[in-house]
């Protein structure tokens, strides 16, 4: 699997490197880039909350 969370690659494909707030932890300044389904939707997590249920989020 690539790569595609880390590195110059990142900083070139996402604004901010990816960094914001985790909508599960409420973390700040941490890479927001793991997708959780939600739903219908699907919500961006960091890597601690990437494997939580997404259904938990609203
Ligand atoms: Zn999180």
């Amino acid at each position: 699997m690539a790569k595609n969370h880390r590195g110059k690659l990142l900083k070139q494909t996402v604004p901010g490197a990816g960094r914001g707030t985790c909508p599960a932890c409420g973390r700040t300044g941490i890479k927001v880039l793991h997708e959780v389904k939600a739903g219908e939707k699907t919500v961006k997590v960091c890597k601690n909350c990437r494997h939580i249920d997404g259904a938990k989020l609203s």
